[in-house]
């Protein structure tokens, strides 16, 4: 165990909220505490925020968006802030993805690599920011000119899950600020950590006060209130359908627009032209990376009927070379589960799977391991019918189906009602390109896992929720268009004459 491991167990970090420009506990004293799940330590305490706390950074927000001081900024100095914070995102990776690896057990490699992508996207916003403009219109008559005005939206709260938590505020947070607008950002309470660093990160930068705030507390105190508030514009919430819909609801009250990423249950589609062996690495990447808590997994597996059992054989072998163990062991694939909750239910459905008649090929056993490490497990003989085909387990669990043709690859890969990612192994372009224009999703990589880049939008169909961040599509969701009707001289109105 390195020296910053047994540190952090010693001496727990403690977090306090950023509200209007300040670091400060909460009102009532209370705080949130976080054991590493891995290794049943305490890592981190937050401030949990109250009623009166959110109410007091929704209203920074809104104070400060409506003094137009950042919102009317040069697009030059807000992209300068931007830039900084990617900036000391880079000079504290150790640190950040120490904090990331503490509080949710993802490997530490992960854990780095998200940092480092996460000041990826502060930088890339940087420049969306400078890139932003409108439209005009010169074919409107001799002595008509339209032009349609880009401006930001207004109060953005961003909602963030446990799974990736740097790294999805980093898909919103600097696209809202670059637009122009201002925020309040309520991550998980399971791994707070890290989004709390960051608003040290915004005050050094320069960002001035009450435009971000950025507040630790439970979904039904601080979420509810931000989703639920009439001074918030706009909400970007990633997470479970079932708060997504909350937030549908809850939007109601002053029409505020919402942005969602949600769940998924995406598939690897493996033809059998394709390269195998690459396909075997990738088919178990997508379904493992971050113990399978990811919304894009690759979580359902379709193989061509004719290779199916030589694939399904190679693939446990090779399952066998993901090494579960400590997230601070470099060699570690595989860490532990978030939370008990979250433990059980990937429990219930290998259980689920084997009452509707599925076999657990490898993995299955967790009564195995210790504590939170569930194993990576593999399920076949799945009908699209049962409940592991259909349902977002988020773990390490790969349901496996298999297809006689194109047709009906595609027709199983569309059979849920999520549609946020999907993965096609072949070797042949035009099946690639007809599979991807045929599935319905938000992302599909051909021949290839996970790889991202912040110019790609991303986003989902179906009930993986609507909008789209990053690339220049996630800048202008933060905006709304106001279109100008410019007259060449005052137009002499007919409508009252012309009787
Ligand atoms: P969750 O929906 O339980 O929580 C997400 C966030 O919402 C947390 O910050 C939570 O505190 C907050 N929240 C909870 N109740 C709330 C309420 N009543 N009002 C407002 N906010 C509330 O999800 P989770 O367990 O953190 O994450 C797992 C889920 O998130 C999975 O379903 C997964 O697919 C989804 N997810 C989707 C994406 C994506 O980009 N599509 C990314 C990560 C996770």
């Amino acid at each position: 165990m390195s020296d910053a491991v047994k540190q952090a167990f010693a001496d727990p970090k403690r977090y306090r909220n950023f509200i209007d420009g300040a670091f400060v506990d909460a009102s009532d004293g209370a705080t949130i505490e976080r054991e590493s799940p891995a290794h049943g330590r305490l890592v981190s305490i937050y401030a949990a925020a109250t009623n009166g706390d959110t109410e007091a950074a929704i209203s920074a927000a809104r104070g400060s968006f409506d003094s137009g001081a950042w919102a009317y900024a040069y697009a030059g100095d807000r992209a300068a802030v931007l830039r900084a914070v990617a900036q000391k995102i880079r000079n504290h990776v150790q640190e950040l993805a120490l904090v990331e690896t503490l509080e949710s057990s993802k490997p530490i490699g992960v854990s780095r690599g998200e940092v480092m992508f996460a000041a990826e996207l502060w930088d890339y916003a940087a420049g969306q920011a400078r890139g932003l403009h409108g439209d005009s219109q010169n074919n409107l008559g001799p002595d008509m000119m339209g032009m349609v005005l880009r401006e930001p939206i207004g109060v953005v709260g961003i909602i963030t899950p446990w799974n990736f938590p740097l790294l999805i505020l980093s898909e919103r947070l600097p696209f809202a600020l670059g637009a122009g607008c201002s925020a309040i950002v309520k991550p998980s309470e399971f791994t707070s950590g890290t989004s709390l660093m960051l608003a040290q990160y915004l005050a050094e930068a320069g960002l001035p006060k009450g435009v971000c705030n950025i507040l630790a507390g439970d979904g039904a105190t601080v979420g509810q209130a931000i989703i639920d508030s009439d001074d918030v514009d706009m909400v970007a919430f990633t997470g479970s359908s079932r708060v997504g819909k909350m937030a549908i609801k809850a939007s109601a009250g002053n029409i505020k627009k919402l942005s969602l990423e949600l769940g998924g249950k995406s598939p690897s589609i493996v033809f059998a032209d394709c390269d195998i062996d690459a396909a075997i690495d990738g088919v178990l990447k997508a379904a493992n990376v971050n113990m399978g808590e990811c919304c894009i997994a690759g979580s359902r597996l379709l193989v061509e009927d004719s290779i199916a059992d030589a694939f399904q054989a190679k693939l446990a072998a090779r399952l066998e070379d993901l090494k579960m163990g400590d997230p601070f062991d470099p060699t570690s694939r595989i860490g532990a589960i978030i939370n008990d909750r979250q433990y059980a239910q990937i429990s219930s459905y290998v259980d689920i799977a084997m009452q509707e008649g599925a076999t657990v090929v490898c993995g299955g056993d967790p009564d195995a391991y210790d504590g939170l490490f569930f194993p990576p497990t593999i399920i076949a003989d799945v009908r699209p019918e049962m409940r592991v085909a259909r349902e977002e387990i988020f773990g390490p669990v790969l349901v496996m189906m298999t297809f006689q043709d194109r047709d009906e690859a595609i027709k199983l890969a569309n059979a849920t009602d999520y549609g946020l990612a999907a993965y096609v192994w072949t070797d042949d372009l035009a099946n690639a390109l007809y599979c991807t224009r045929h599935i319905k999703a938000g992302r599909v990589w051909v021949n290839s896992a996970l790889d991202g880049f912040p110019e790609m939008p991303l986003g989902g169909f179906k009930q993986s929720g609507n909008g789209r961040e990053t690339g220049r599509y996630g800048i202008e969701e933060y905006t709304e268009l106001k279109s100008v009707h410019l007259h060449m001289g005052a137009q002499k109105e007919r409508w009252v004459t012309d009787v």
